[in-house]
């Protein structure tokens, strides 16, 4: 399998190569140069791989469709990755993604049970392993620098914690994740993790990295990567659990079942996308936005239009607070017959001068027949879901699992199984809960006193040059 730039390049290059990368030289994402279609026999052998939840079952459902992507590595250096990520001692289930039934044909897929309790946790962890491999057979090390509001920097510590050839430089806004949040990033005590939070807002975080990321001299010397929501091998182990869910609410191949998925970055939902592409027979990829409903808009119209951040909302599904969609390019490219270059000047020039664009009525009107609707929610739907799913069904959703929850009800359709991706449990974002619920979130055994550990982070001011003099000197040692 070789990749392509969504913006035309098509120079092709192999798994490994865009691997420890972002974005393609021109600007654009990597994508295969096709999807591999499942015929109805395989897709019957991997239902008997993953059986019901079987130990080893998810870790060899992932082997299989790994290695219809992945060329440049041994499959038995790739078993074994997967077969190292996806246990039941990290996922608390053999099952790793177990499906529980709401009501109805409605159901939820609990994506959230790894180290950080959100479903970055499902890609992340095989990352992880995968950059160990990788720079240990390059004989190099990188040094990963990002800035997180919350989830995906954990996720980022908890997979690279203790890797050999790695280190995570982590940046984010000084007291204002939530405490459970903090707890969790800064009680690690990994000598490769270092936290820093910044006295400012996250934006200004994310310019930090921008700036540092900029300076292509300290990058290339420092090795200075990143793990942000575009890169490949993420999008391509979320693709797993969309077959493992589907697996556990059917008996046959000829059954259709529908995915509501709580959509910031496209990076989940895209994975659903590809899915689908591959012949898993997906009905609806329902869209779920909160109040920064960039995506909805398009859905609904065609409409992509990329928020200022004035408009950028802050919300209590704090990790959809987006002002672009940065995978949303992958599936325009799709979408537009993969014509790189009309992609390369939607998302180049017509998003730099006019803030977004306008798709014409027969390319919006193609956009159902790739399986994707839409919906958004409020801060008061997110609270009256919350309670409604409480009270009628004794179960405990999140804010973010909350918004797909109540976009699915609306497009729920008699006899076609809606799975919800629940992305995060409620532990994660207790004021909410409490706010809806008048009570606490439930919390996973183990996890009671985690805001009491030691906290190691060191504090700087909104000054890249300060960021840079931190990672030269502790990069040297
Ligand atoms: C990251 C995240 C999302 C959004 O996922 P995208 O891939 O960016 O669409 C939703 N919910 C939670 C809890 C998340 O951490």
């Amino acid at each position: 399998m070789k990749y392509i730039s969504t913006r035309g390049d098509q120079t092709e290059r192999r798994f490994c190569e865009i691997l420890l990368e972002g974005l393609a030289p021109d600007g654009g994402l990597y994508l295969p140069t096709q999807y591999p279609k499942i015929d109805d026999a395989t897709l019957t052998r991997w239902r008997g791989l993953y059986g019901n939840g079987q130990p080893g079952g998810y870790a060899d459902l992932a082997f299989e469709i790994l290695s219809l992507y992945i060329d440049d590595i041994p499959a038995d250096d790739l078993r074994t990755l997967v077969r190292k990520t996806y246990t039941k001692a990290v996922y608390g289930t053999d099952a790793i993604v177990p499906v529980r039934k709401l009501v109805g044909d409605l159901h939820i897929e609990a994506l959230s049970n790894g180290p950080t309790l959100a479903f970055k946790d499902m890609a992340m962890q095989l990352l992880g392993n995968l950059f160990e491999y990788e720079l240990a057979r390059r004989g190099e090390a990188l040094n990963i620098l990002g800035a997180t509001s919350g989830d995906t920097g954990s996720a980022a510590e908890y997979a690279m914690r203790g890797k050999r050839g790695v280190r995570v430089f982590m940046l984010s806004p000084h007291g204002r994740m939530s405490p459970f949040q903090q707890a969790q990033m800064f009680s690690l005590q990994d000598a490769n993790i270092h936290n820093i939070t910044i006295a400012g807002v996250f934006d200004d975080c994310q310019d930090i990295v921008k700036a540092v990321s900029n300076d292509l001299a300290f990058k290339r010397a420092h090795k200075i990567g990143t793990v942000n929501s575009i890169n490949w091998a993420r999008l391509l182990a979320q693709v797993v659990y969309y077959f493992a869910g589907y697996f556990q609410v059917t008996t046959a191949n000829s059954q259709k079942v529908s995915f509501a998925v709580p959509s910031g970055n496209f990076g989940n939902v895209c994975a659903g996308h590809v899915a689908r592409m591959m012949g898993l027979p997906i009905h609806q990829l329902v869209v779920a936005t909160n109040e920064n409903d960039v995506l909805d808009e398009f859905f609904r119209t065609g409409r992509y239009r990329v928020r200022a951040s004035a408009e950028t909302h802050e919300t209590s599904s704090p990790s959809m607070d987006i002002s672009k969609a940065s995978n949303f390019e992958r599936f325009a490219f799709d979408l537009l017959g993969r014509d790189g270059t009309r992609v390369a000047r939607l998302f180049g020039p017509a998003i730099a001068q006019d803030g977004g664009f306008q798709l014409n009525a027969d390319d919006t009107a193609r956009i159902a027949t790739f399986g994707f609707v839409s919906g958004r929610s409020t801060h008061a739907d997110r609270l009256a879901t919350i309670r409604q799913c409480w009270a009628e069904h004794q179960d405990m959703v999140d804010t973010h699992t909350a918004d797909g929850l109540k976009v699915a009800r609306e497009h729920l359709q008699p006899g076609v199984p809606m799975l919800v991706l629940e992305t995060a449990l409620p532990a994660k974002f207790a004021a909410t809960i409490e706010e809806a619920l008048g009570r606490p979130p439930l919390r996973p055994a183990g996890l009671e006193g985690i805001e009491a550990l030691p906290k190691r982070f060191t504090t700087l001011p909104v000054d890249a040059t300060r960021v840079k003099a931190y990672i030269e000197q502790h990069v040297a040692g």
